[in-house]
């Protein structure tokens, strides 16, 4: 099908979208618009396939989120299964990495101690690694989560262990969904050859910097549907429908037309995720 935006990262199958969901993926689908449905543990990533079925312009990844659900670990033998049964639609694996905010949070809430965080960094390394095996291994590329608590701190484990990884298996494919750090990290990620996604941010807060320091051809556009809607949305809940926001301000900051931006930003989602 023939794409005029491609939104590479959203939730439609969270609850509020009950009774909706299947609307939206038909005026999406009208208005050229593709996305990718992001399972964050087991019962959503078989959400996220469940509806991608349904819908042709919606894709699935699939995965385990480094916080959302701390009780479940990720089961290659699960995975494996729900990709063989169903390889024409999942296009990547995640959202998976690290994110040091919010047990850095409980800490300073008094919730939680430097200890407990050693060992929460350790489960989540455990985590992300086994889903690094699984991408390599099934040649999917992967959909980060990082998020840093200061200084870049998740940004930087998640480069040493690509690094590390990268000895095992090669080189491999990844993109930094939601991203909002400075340029410092962006050409950190853009000369390690990885990508990254802008959501709605993008519109109300100053990231025009490190819009800058990142090629075209290494960038994607996203709503992380149903968070962070872009201007003049603020405050709703976001959908995919909102993405042509985020490619205008893209093309604003590149200044490059604004359809040139549409249609290199869905070539490079086509290309990045295998689809056509
Ligand atoms: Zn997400």
């Amino acid at each position: 099908m023939k794409f005029n935006y491609f939104d590479i990262h959203s939730h439609l199958t969270e609850s509020r979208f009950d009774g909706i969901r299947d609307d939206i993926a038909k005026q999406m689908s009208q208005e050229g618009i593709g996305t990718i449905s992001i399972g964050t543990d087991q019962a959503e990533s078989k959400a996220a396939v469940a509806f991608a079925h349904k819908h042709p312009n919606v894709f699935a990844s699939v995965g385990q989120h480094p916080v959302d659900n701390r009780s479940e670990s990720f089961d290659p033998v699960f995975y494996q299964k729900l990709l063989d049964e169903n390889s024409n639609k999942i296009v990547s694996v995640g959202e998976c990495g690290l994110d040091y905010y919010w047990p850095k949070k409980d800490i300073e809430a008094g919730k939680s101690s430097e200890s407990d965080f050693k060992q929460e960094k350790e489960r989540q390394i455990e985590l992300f690694e086994s889903q690094i095996d699984f991408a390599a291994k099934n040649n999917l590329p992967l959909m980060l989560h990082v998020r840093s608590f200061s200084n870049a701190d998740a940004h930087h484990d998640v480069f040493q262990i690509l690094e590390q990884k990268e000895k095992e298996h090669g080189k491999l494919r990844a993109n930094f969904h939601f991203f909002t750090e400075g340029p410092e990290v962006a050409k950190q990620i853009v000369a390690r050859g990885y990508s990254v996604s802008f959501p709605g941010v993008v519109t109300f807060a100053d990231l025009d910097e490190t819009i800058r320091s990142v090629p075209i051809e290494q960038m994607f556009s996203e709503t992380d549907t149903p968070y962070a809607a872009p201007n003049p949305y603020r405050g709703q809940d976001a959908t995919p429908l909102m993405v042509s926001e985020i490619v205008k301000k893209i093309a604003q900051v590149k200044e490059i037309n604004e359809q040139d931006v549409a249609k290199t930003l869905v070539k490079n989602a086509q290309n990045f995720f295998g689809i056509y």
